[in-house]
């Protein structure tokens, strides 16, 4: 029981608040409402899914992947995807010029953003996130 408390008071569980600070940098102060609001309710969305899915959620949402923007290298690349203007980071990856279009073509999904704009925070779906 002490152990327990112990535990917890060195190791807390902030992984909301840092997910809500870390979307906020992708996703920008004008969703900060849509993430305050609607992140506990896509996180139990998010618990529905397979493991590695939800690996890969939380990655995205707490901007983990490896970019050369994000690891600060003195060389940052481009865009992967060939963008002529996009940078290799998060920001850009989500915005509805780079990945939006590979995933909804590859889903069939034509030019509905919606899901994907907000990565799967403002209406959470199994089918959201997973895109
Ligand atoms: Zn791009």
């Amino acid at each position: 029981m002490a152990y327990d408390h112990f535990v917890e008071h060195l190791f807390p569980n902030d992984l909301i608040p840092t997910l809500k600070r870390r979307l906020n940098n992708i996703l920008g102060h004008e969703k900060a409402d849509v993430i305050e609001n609607k992140i506990e309710s896509a996180i139990r969305v998010l618990k529905k899914l397979d493991q590695f899915e939800v690996v890969h959620v939380i990655k995205t949402w707490a901007n983990s992947w490896a970019s050369t923007f994000r690891f600060h290298e003195d060389k940052r690349l481009p865009c992967l995807l060939g963008c002529p203007s996009g940078q290799d980071c998060m920001k850009h990856y989500q915005s509805r010029l780079s990945l939006h279009t590979i995933v909804y073509d590859a889903l069939g999904k034509g030019d509905d953003w919606s899901e994907f704009a907000d990565l799967g925070i403002a209406n959470p779906s199994r089918e959201g996130l997973r895109a």
